[in-house]
Order: structure tokens, then C-alpha cells, then sequence
């Protein structure tokens, strides 16, 4: 048992081995949360295809890039481990970022039509 509940439930779920970067192991790091739970889905989640942004770039501790989906955002581990789980291609965080900007964008020059036909202007004042 651990002092994370919700680390427990991951744990129950069949893991796998899993290879990382030696040289890219900090002293502190068995220490950090952050690097526990990317540990839990490295050895528990599935294969991304394509890698994220960071590990296509080969930026992360971890060789392969693996997301736990439902847990942690669906931050890949490397992500996860270097604090940039916003950062990760496939974090709902980075998702929701991306609609947003998108939405930013179309706001000054398109109309937005809602569900039930009605238009509205997007105000760029509050941007
Ligand atoms: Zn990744
Ligand atoms: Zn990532």
C-alpha cells in the first residue's frame, strides 16, 4: 500500500517492463511525486503512436512514450517526469489549450454559430 489511494488502483493493473535513460535519472528523483507516477505509467499505460512532441524529440527519461488514459491527464511518463505534462502533445491540458486558442483565433474573425443556430461575436477585449 502506498499513502496515494489512487496510485494503489494503477498498481493492481497488470504491468510490464519498461527501459529508461540511465543517465537522465536525477539523485532526488525517487523522491519526487511526479516521478512516481510517471514510473506507474510507464510500467501500466499503452504505446502512443506517434510519441508526443518531447519524446519524438528523444527529450525524456523514458525510451518509449506510454500514456495512462484517465489518469494524470494522459500525460506521457517523460512528460510527466519533467514536470511538462501540460506541455505533452497528448495531455488533456494541451488539448484543451489548443481548442482554446483555436477558438481565440476563429474569435476575431469568424461568427460562432451555437447548437441552436445563433451567432455571436467573441469580443477580443477579453483576450
Ligand atoms: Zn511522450
Ligand atoms: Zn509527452
Amino acid at each position: 500500500m502506498t499513502s496515494h489511494p489512487e496510485h494503489d488502483t494503477i498498481l493492481a493493473l497488470p504491468g510490464k517492463n519498461f527501459k529508461m535513460r540511465l543517465g537522465r535519472l536525477l539523485p532526488n528523483d525517487h523522491q519526487e511525486l511526479r516521478v512516481v507516477e510517471s514510473l506507474l505509467i510507464q510500467s501500466r499505460g499503452e504505446r502512443n503512436d506517434p510519441k508526443c512532441n518531447c519524446c519524438e524529440r528523444g527529450l525524456g527519461l523514458y525510451t518509449e512514450c506510454l500514456s495512462l488514459f484517465g489518469w494524470f491527464d494522459d500525460a506521457c511518463g517523460s512528460c510527466k517526469r519533467n514536470d511538462a505534462g501540460a506541455q505533452c502533445l497528448l495531455s488533456e491540458a494541451y488539448k484543451e489549450e489548443e481548442r482554446l486558442l483555436k477558438w481565440i483565433e476563429s474569435g476575431d474573425k469568424e461568427e460562432k454559430t451555437t447548437r441552436r443556430g445563433r451567432t455571436t461575436q467573441v469580443p477580443i477585449k477579453y483576450f
